[in-house]
C-alpha cells in the first residue's frame, strides 16, 4: 500500500466524463477527482496526457496466450476467466514482469457440472476445472476463490459437451457468489443456456451468445441485469461465420436495449498476442457500439472495480472519439510509476496553499 497521489492532469476521463486540468488523488482504489475547495498538498504532480481508466481485456486466458512476452501493450487490465488456481500465481508474475503495472484479475477454475466442459479438453490443464458434486461444493469452492483473492466465479454451461450444473447447483454458485460479493460468469453454450443463466442471476456471460438468435424479450431481460463479454471476433478466427452473424446480431440489440458490454477476446484462444484486437474493435463497432458506448466496453468499468492501474495517452486525446482513434497509442500506468522517471512528469510547485 502506498498513500494516494494527488496530481494535476492535462485531461482525464472519471466517471465516463472528461475533464481538462483536472486535480485527482490516484490511489489503490482508482483515481478520484479532487473536489473544489479540498485543500492541497503545497507541491502537485504535473502528468502531461490523458489518464483514464486501464483498457481492459475481460476475457484471456493467461495459460494460453503470451502475456509473458514483452512488448509494447494498451491493455492496462485484464481478467483470467479459467484455469488451474495454483499456476496462477506464476503466470500472473510473469505477465507482470512483461508488462509493468499490468492489473491481472481472475477468476479461479471454471466451475462445471461433473464431466462437464471443457473438462477433458486438451487445452485445459489438470485442475483447471471444478467438478462440482453438490451445492455444498460449489459454495466451498467459491468462498475458497474469494479467499485467494478472485475478481469472479466462472461456471460453464455448454450442454453442447456435456452435463451442465442442475438448477440447484447453478443456484448455489449464484447464492454464494452474490455472498462474497463477485460477479458470476458463465459460459451459457446451447439451447436454454442463457435463459437459465438469467433465471439464475449470473451477472454476466463470458461470451456474446452466437449458438441461437435469442428472442426480444430475453435480450431485454439480459440488458436490465447482464454484462455481457464481446467476444465477437473469435468465430471469425474458427471459421464460424454463422456464428458469428449470430453474436453480432444478439450484442447489437443487447446494447440497443442498454446492455453493459465488456470488450473481451477469449485471448489465449486463436489469438495469443497480449495487445488490443483490432478485429474485435472492428466486430463491436459492426454490432453499433461506437464512440462513448466503444470507450466504456473497453473500460469495463462496470464489471471490475478500480485498481491502482490507469491508461494514459501522451498523444491528442481529449474525447471518447479521440481515444478510438488513438487506441494503439494507449499505455498503463501504475500510479507506483510516479516515483520513477520512466513517465513524462514534472513536479512543480502549486500557486495553492495548503
Ligand atoms: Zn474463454
Amino acid at each position: 500500500m502506498s498513500l494516494p497521489i494527488i496530481a494535476r492532469v492535462d485531461r482525464a476521463r472519471i466517471g465516463g466524463h472528461w475533464v481538462t486540468d483536472a486535480v485527482v488523488e490516484l490511489s489503490d482504489t482508482g483515481m478520484r477527482l479532487v473536489p473544489e475547495g479540498q485543500a492541497l498538498p503545497r507541491r502537485l504532480r504535473r502528468i502531461e496526457g490523458a489518464l483514464l481508466p486501464p483498457i481492459t481485456d475481460a476475457h484471456v486466458h493467461l495459460g494460453l496466450a503470451d502475456a509473458a512476452l514483452s512488448g509494447p501493450s494498451a491493455l492496462g487490465r485484464m481478467l483470467d476467466l479459467g484455469w488451474a488456481p495454483e499456476a496462477l500465481p506464476g503466470l500472473i508474475d510473469a505477465a507482470h514482469s512483461a508488462h509493468r503495472g499490468l492489473d491481472a484479475r481472475f477468476a479461479g477454475p471454471f466451475h462445471a457440472a461433473a464431466g462437464g466442459y471443457p473438462s477433458g479438453r486438451s487445452w485445459a490443464p489438470p485442475g483447471s476445472v471444478a467438478e462440482l458434486a453438490d451445492p455444498a461444493a460449489a459454495a466451498r469452492s467459491v468462498r475458497a476463490q474469494a479467499a485467494a483473492g478472485a475478481s469472479a466465479i466462472k461456471v460453464t454451461l455448454n450442454s453442447e459437451a456435456g452435463p451442465v450444473p442442475d438448477d440447484a447447483l447453478l443456484g448455489a454458485l449464484a447464492a454464494e457468489a452474490r455472498a462474497v460479493a463477485l460477479p458470476l460468469v458463465a459460459h451459457a453454450q446451447g439451447h436454454g443456456q442463457v435463459e437459465r443463466a438469467l433465471a439464475a442471476g449470473v451477472d454476466v456471460l463470458a461470451h456474446t451468445p452466437w449458438t441461437e438468435r435469442l428472442s426480444d424479450d430475453v435480450i431485454r431481460a439480459a440488458a436490465a441485469s447482464q454484462t455481457w463479454i464481446s467476444t465477437l471476433a473469435m468465430h471469425g478466427r474458427d471459421g464460424d461465420e454463422l456464428g458469428f452473424a449470430r453474436a453480432t446480431d444478439n450484442l447489437a440489440r443487447f446494447a440497443a436495449s442498454g446492455g453493459a458490454v465488456a470488450y473481451g477476446t477469449d485471448l489465449g484462444n486463436g489469438l495469443r498476442r497480449f495487445t488490443i484486437d483490432p478485429n474485435e474493435i472492428a466486430a463491436l463497432r459492426q454490432a453499433g457500439i461506437e464512440g462513448t458506448a466503444l470507450v466504456d466496453a473497453l473500460l469495463a468499468e462496470w464489471l471490475l472495480p478500480p485498481g491502482p492501474t490507469l491508461g494514459i495517452f501522451f498523444a491528442q486525446v481529449h474525447d471518447d472519439e479521440s481515444v478510438v482513434a488513438n487506441l494503439h497509442r494507449a499505455g498503463s500506468l501504475p500510479y507506483t510509476w510516479f516515483d520513477t522517471e520512466d513517465v513524462d512528469l514534472e513536479e512543480f510547485d502549486t500557486e495553492e496553499d495548503a
